[in-house]
């Protein structure tokens, strides 16, 4: 059985982000590979770009 070791080639961070919008806080994926959309208002919070997401709004904190 043979199993890949997961061994990221980028550093995942986690990013506290605040919606523009609704004011809502949630946590994203910086390696995220799909938009990103608030949970609570569905306001587009990130969208990929060719290799690291695109933020549309503003980081509060980062994680890891
Ligand atoms: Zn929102």
């Amino acid at each position: 059985m043979s199993r890949k070791a997961s061994v990221p080639t980028q550093k995942t961070k986690f990013l506290r982000v605040k919606c523009p919008a609704c004011g809502n806080e949630q946590t994203i994926f910086s390696s995220a590979t799909t938009k990103v959309k608030c949970l609570a208002c569905n306001h587009l919070l990130a969208e990929t770009g060719a290799s690291k997401i695109k933020l549309k709004t503003k980081v509060l904190k980062v994680f890891g």
